[in-house]
């Protein structure tokens, strides 16, 4: 199968404020999921009758909505786990350098990515957007909606409810009070290093 499920950096049970629970869901079932799915519709697209393909309803159009449903589900979700196990110390580089300039100060940084967590059906995606050389938080409904062609993502926050429902109910701000307790910033800085070697070399 060409997509492989990607093991997790860290125990389910190693989080503090996200449950073994919600980890084991979350990354077992749900995003898994999306692998197999991506998997499966690379497998029948080939066979997908070309000569039928219609934008009211055809195997062909659904085939392909489901492609980037289920491929931006699998990049946005690893992104998301490779982005926690961390201790959410903050190193001097390259990352809170660019966030300082675009947003004016960290804090200023983690209240607009807050904002969108709480706004977004889906997700919150800071990217580095090539096209203008800035760091954005975007806000997404779902997988495959809200992605600024060129941007790179380097940080994303899950809203959707089965990332937190199990831990916090409805209580979505305490989801993300917990999740910035948690954010390895260093994988995060040396994501935006290898974002900055290819994109200025
Ligand atoms: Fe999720």
């Amino acid at each position: 199968m060409p997509f492989q499920v990607k093991d997790l950096k860290f125990a389910k049970d190693a989080l503090d404020g996200i449950s073994e629970q919600t980890m084991t869901v979350h990354h077992d079932r749900l995003y898994a999921g999306y692998v197999n799915k991506r998997n499966e519709i690379e497998q029948a697209l080939p066979k997908a009758d070309r000569s039928k393909a219609a934008q009211t309803y055809s195997e062909y159009r659904a085939l392909k909505l489901e492609e980037t449903f289920n491929a931006d589900g699998i990049i946005l979700h690893e992104l998301y786990f490779d982005s926690l196990g961390g201790d959410g110390s903050v190193p001097e580089g390259a990352f809170v350098e660019q966030v300082r300039k675009d947003f004016g100060s960290w804090e200023a940084f983690i209240e607009d990515a807050t904002a969108c967590a709480m706004a977004a059906r889906g997700w919150a995606v800071t990217a580095y957007d090539v096209s203008d050389g800035r760091i954005h938080n975007f806000l997404c409904d779902a997988h495959n909606h809200g992605g600024v062609w060129g941007s790179i993502p380097l940080f994303t926050i899950d809203s959707y409810e089965h990332a937190y429902f199990m831990d916090y109910a409805q209580d979505r701000a305490a989801y993300i009070k917990a999740l910035w307790k948690n954010v390895d910033w260093h994988a995060v800085e040396a994501r935006f290093q290898r974002v900055l070697a290819a994109h200025h070399a």
